[in-house]
């Protein structure tokens, strides 16, 4: 940001009085505006043998597949922003059974909350934001057209926690350097 959205004075980058990092600082009113993490929210959506995919129809990883997320708006628990997030990329319906892969991404400091979901039923369709929603079995997922490392995390853990029928969450940290 450039200006205050307070008083619109031109903003400074300094360490306020007792904080210990650069905040953006407006030297004319003393607001401070903190600059913190995102969090995305998303499902692993199961029916049967299957888990959904989304092919995405939107920049960034446009054409990869992905598990249907996207960024919590505000008043949303992270339960509330996968659902509506699983309908609005896939037009699919389910029952969170529970999280999944918690990820810190710190380079982009990003959280990201994957809930392992039941499909009850096989409906679905695309949408603005997918060019094509499927299901796949294990075999069939395309390892190399996956948009995003947590993406291939979460389907790595599934199809292996699956062959022992338990499904424990798992705390991951990406730093960019993988
Ligand atoms: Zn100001």
């Amino acid at each position: 940001m450039k200006y205050c959205s307070n008083c619109a004075t031109e903003i400074e980058i300094k360490i306020p009085q007792g904080d210990n990092l650069p905040r953006h600082t407006c030297p004319d009113c003393d607001s401070i505006f903190y600059v913190n993490p995102k969090v995305v929210a998303g499902c692993l959506p199961v029916f049967e043998d299957k888990v959904l995919l989304c092919k995405r129809a939107i920049e960034p990883r446009l054409g990869y597949w992905t598990l249907p997320a996207g960024f919590m708006e505000l008043g949303e628990s992270t339960e509330e922003a996968a659902l509506r997030e699983t309908m609005e990329e896939a037009n699919a319906k389910v029952d969170l059974i529970s999280l999944y892969t918690l990820t810190s991404i710190t380079h982009v400091s990003q959280v990201q909350f994957i809930y392992l979901a039941n499909l009850p039923e096989p409906k679905f369709s695309t949408s603005n934001e997918s060019l094509e929603v499927r299901l796949f079995s294990e075999s069939e997922i395309p390892w190399d057209e996956l948009a995003f490392p947590t993406v291939k995390n979460a389907l790595y853990h599934y199809f292996e926690d699956r062959k022992k029928g338990v499904y424990p969450l798992r705390e991951i940290i990406l730093t960019g350097n993988q």
